[in-house]
């Protein structure tokens, strides 16, 4: 009960609070928590002082909790290529409330034509309908086993952090940075595989160095000549709408990186350019090592 009065409180210190949602949120989400509380952290590798632990303290060791990571960032920064790839060696679900909202969309539910307006424009679903559609994910995960998971697109607002801080304590909030114009340019080359769901760029990004900011190269992210056929664009990525949705992250999600940040666990991670640069110095921040996958980096 401590856990959902906690929730409630938080809720109902915001405006409108759907009690129902969030209910719901914390009747799924409890269970799976539970048995990870924070209490059970090794204080070495606690990371609420900001010294990210390595893997092998962190993966179901010494006492049986996986990782609670979310990740931040403007529309376009990547969080979509490093949480999975990151799921994939850490061995925890990869989580992107956007997935979850295009699946909604993709079907014939009640929710779907609401949700298409909303989306198409750029802006945000309501902070219950997006609880609902985690929690729903969340059940059906445990269902399957599943504890421990890297969250993508949540929380996009300080209500929803407030939510799920009741609910549960998140180790780390990976807070990826890219040079603002990179941001449009990625948004608008990326291309999603209509068949496997594989995510590419084609934009190849030159920055010339300028008044001492040095210059930056991002390659293109081409599909493999499998996909190349079956490439569609998403429809919130035109450039109108891109544009609002990186507005509506300045307004509302950006006062959510204040929100971990005063408590310790934001992770600020500046991307230094694509990933063959980035993800081996992201997984050194991580104190992580991709022993498998050496040449992955260059993928
Ligand atoms: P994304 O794929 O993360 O860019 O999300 C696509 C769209 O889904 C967003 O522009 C929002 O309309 C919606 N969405 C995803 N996550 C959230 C969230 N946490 N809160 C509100 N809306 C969301």
């Amino acid at each position: 009960m401590a856990v959902f009065s906690r929730c409630s409180r938080a809720a109902t210190a915001v405006k409108s609070p759907n009690a129902a949602a969030v209910a719901a949120f914390s009747h799924v989400i409890r269970p799976l928590f539970h048995s990870f509380s924070s209490s059970t952290l090794d204080p070495e590798t606690d990371l609420n002082r900001n010294k990210p632990a390595g893997l092998g303290t962190l993966k179901r060791e010494p006492k049986g909790r996986n990782v609670q990571w979310v990740f931040l960032g403007c529309p376009g920064v990547g969080k979509g290529t490093y949480a999975s790839r990151l799921s994939n060696l850490v061995g925890v679900p990869h989580i992107a409330t956007g997935d979850l909202v295009r699946d909604e969309l993709a079907s014939s539910g009640s929710l779907s034509s609401q949700l298409k307006e909303i989306v198409n424009q750029g802006k945000l679903v309501s902070d219950e309908i997006i609880i609902d559609l985690l929690s729903k994910r969340l059940e059906k995960g445990e269902a399957k086993g599943e504890s421990g998971f890297i969250l993508d697109g949540f929380p996009r607002t300080v209500r929803q952090a407030e939510i799920l801080e009741g609910v549960t304590d998140i180790d780390l909030v990976i807070n990826l940075k890219l040079r603002e114009e990179a941001l449009l340019a990625k948004c608008l080359g990326r291309r999603i595989c209509s068949e496997c769901g594989g995510n590419y760029n084609l934009a190849s990004i030159d920055i010339k160095a300028e008044n001492g900011r040095p210059g930056m190269h991002m390659s293109s992210l081409p599909p493999p000549p499998e996909c190349a056929s079956k490439l569609i664009t998403r429809p919130d990525d035109t450039e109108e709408v891109v544009k609002n949705r990186l507005r509506i992250y300045q307004s509302t999600t950006r006062p959510v990186e204040d929100f971990y940040r005063s408590r310790g666990k934001l992770l600020e991670f500046d991307l230094p350019g694509g990933i063959s640069e980035s993800w081996l110095k992201l997984l050194h921040a991580l104190n992580l090592e991709d022993h498998g996958n050496k040449q992955s980096a260059a993928a």
